[in-house]
């Protein structure tokens, strides 16, 4: 039994497929003259895995992406049928009886020595494709002779070392249960991915791919962090009961759906959806979400293989639009850099991406980017109720020149006579600590905050989000953090602007409930997070949110507010035994 840190909730059981990374140790073995034709005949049939394999994914690219992007996979199979490459690994398996592995190390090994002399960038390219061919072809000899596992035709749980928030986004949910991965934290990329996209997930599990092997049992529980390997029957009887209750929690939630976000003493607090991908629509209608609170539209980008056009962006933001309509949708700006890389879009290399050209910093440093952006998402607004909000503003000039740039495609569809929202509001991530200080400032300037928790944590802290070894510092309850929640809250309030949180703060009830004391207006959570939030807005008073918060930010330690949370929370829904469903 593995605890990491819970990712995406949801508990599934299923066979695992490990994706090591540990570099291959290949070790040199003769063989006798009789075993030289069994010996080719491993190779000819690992080389045909590995065909597959690659026509597998080629077929997926051409079909997700176009047939230009998957030319590399062809210049993978033509590779693998050149007499140059598993055909000298033949011949030296014939004329030096040895082992396929090491065969076809030797080969590659020549080749590197080849590569090495010769300056051309693309040949040396060819060369890094041949040793990842070669380390394919001998990750399928291990496999190729043993047991076939039944992963191909069944759903399988991902192992991994790290994943991408785009390998993420490219999961196919017909094939993934779920993931695990050694490395990430909760609010990484990769885990927000995992729960809009509703697959349960563990992240920050040390060592797993070295202990746990493809073909394995596992159990994934997203929600406490925990992953079981080979579980025997006791637990797994367990795990299968803990399954039953979440489905049945979930569909108890489907009560509160049309039921108005208020508290007891009739506080409204406005409950919003984060989106990742516009097909995400359907998951906020059906759970009745009160608009998109945040539209992080840098996941339209990312997984394309060119830099969407304005009309693709367009139709997009038009699309989410017109659905939510009358609802207000949030249309984030481009942000790239940090954890989020766009494999077309090369920003130099950086030692601290996240404190580097990231967010409106790439904006501003590429104008015509932004510009193509901006005029994508006024152009929907005429279809619409949409908001348009940037991201990681650290100093106020930034929001001058962003809304500066705005006003001029303003006038430039006006020119042109095309449609447009003449007031769309425009407003501001505070994610920041300088942000947050100087909120009442930057109150002054636009129509709305949105506080991103999940990296003014990681700032205020100066813990990446992304690090499992410090998330002990990661902590939503540091009282440093509150204090700048509240900071940001009475800043908004004292220049008549409203204030959202949209970090993944939002979406944890405890959380919720100091959020909403401190003044916060508006959360925005995952889509499968909105019923959870409404069921804790509807059974709790404001007062009592104001008084926990009071508590909170006289507090040294996070430690104590989270105990003394949580206990008021089981105080204030324990004794009434029932939820607030009531029509009220
Ligand atoms: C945040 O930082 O809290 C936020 C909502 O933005 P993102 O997670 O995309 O950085
Ligand atoms: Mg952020």
């Amino acid at each position: 039994m593995y605890k990491g840190i819970a990712a995406s909730p949801g508990i599934v059981i299923g066979l695992a497929h490990v994706i090591s990374n540990t570099p291959l140790t290949i070790s040199r073995k003769t063989i006798p003259a009789s075993k030289a034709e069994t010996e080719i005949s491993r190779l000819k049939a690992a080389v045909n895995r590995t065909k597959a394999d690659i026509t597998a994914i080629k077929e997926k690219v051409v079909h997700d992406i176009g047939t230009a992007e998957a030319d590399i996979f062809n210049a993978y199979l033509l590779l693998l049928q050149d007499p140059m490459f598993t055909g000298k690994a033949e011949e030296i398996i014939r004329t030096q009886l040895i082992n396929c592995e090491y065969a076809l190390h030797m080969v590659l090994q020549n080749y590197a020595e080849f590569t090495n002399r010769i300056s051309d960038p693309y040949l040396k390219e060819r060369s890094r494709d041949i040793s990842s061919l070669a380390d394919k072809i001998i990750r399928n000899l291990e496999v190729t002779g043993k047991k076939e596992t039944k992963q191909s035709a069944e759903k399988y749980i991902i192992i991994a070392n790290d994943l991408s928030p785009a390998d993420t986004a490219d999961m196919d949910k017909n094939n993934v249960l779920g993931f695990v991965t050694e490395m990430g934290g909760a609010t990484s990329h990769t885990a927000i991915v995992a729960r809009s996209m509703e697959i349960p997930a563990v992240v920050g599990v040390r060592d797993i791919t070295s202990t746990a092997k493809t073909g394995d049992l596992v159990i994934i529980d997203g929600e406490k962090g925990i992953v079981v390997v080979n579980p025997n029957p006791k637990i797994l009887i367990l795990y299968k009961e803990e399954r039953k209750k979440f489905i049945l929690k979930l569909r108890m939630l489907k009560r509160f759906k049309t039921l108005e976000a208020v508290t007891i003493d009739k506080h409204k607090v406005e409950l919003t959806a984060n989106i990742e991908f516009p097909e995400e629509i359907g998951a906020v209608m059906e759970n009745n979400a009160e608009g998109v609170g945040l539209f992080r539209t840098e996941f339209i980008f990312i997984n394309k293989s060119n830099l969407p056009g304005e009309e693709e962006q367009f139709e997009a933001y038009r699309t989410i639009a017109m659905k939510m309509s009358p609802k207000p949708v949030t249309i984030r700006t481009l942000d790239i850099g940090g954890d989020k890389f766009l494999p077309y879009f090369k920003i130099a290399p950086e030692q601290n991406p996240f404190l580097g050209l990231r967010a409106i910093r790439l904006s501003m440093a590429n104008p015509n980017i932004f510009k193509l952006q901006i005029r994508a998402i006024l152009r929907a607004s005429a279809f619409g109720n949409v908001k348009i909000m940037f991201p990681m503003v650290t100093i106020p000039e930034e929001i001058d020149e962003a809304v500066k740039i705005v006003e001029e495609v303003k006038a430039e569809l006006k020119r042109k006579e095309v449609k447009f929202d003449g007031n769309i509001k425009i407003g501001v991530m505070i994610e920041v600590p300088s942000a947050a200080i100087m909120a009442d400032e930057m109150a002054k300037k636009v129509d709305f905050f949105s506080i991103g928790t999940n990296d003014l944590i990681q700032y205020t802290v100066a813990a990446d989000r992304g690090n499992e070894t410090v998330s002990y510092l990661y902590d939503p309850l540091n009282p440093a953090v509150l204090r700048l929640i509240r900071m940001i809250a009475n800043s908004a309030h004292k220049a008549g602007i409203r204030v959202s949180v949209c970090g993944e703060m939002a979406g944890a009830p405890h959380l919720a409930f100091i959020l909403i004391g401190l003044g916060i207006d508006e959360l925005s959570v995952s889509p499968s997070s909105i019923l959870s939030a409404k069921k804790l807005v509807r059974n709790i008073s404001f007062k009592d949110a104001l008084e926990e918060a009071e508590f909170a930010l006289k507090q040294e330690k996070g430690a104590v507010i989270s105990e003394h949370v949580m206990a008021s929370l089981d105080k204030i829904l324990m004794p009434k035994k029932k939820e607030n469903v009531d029509e009220s």
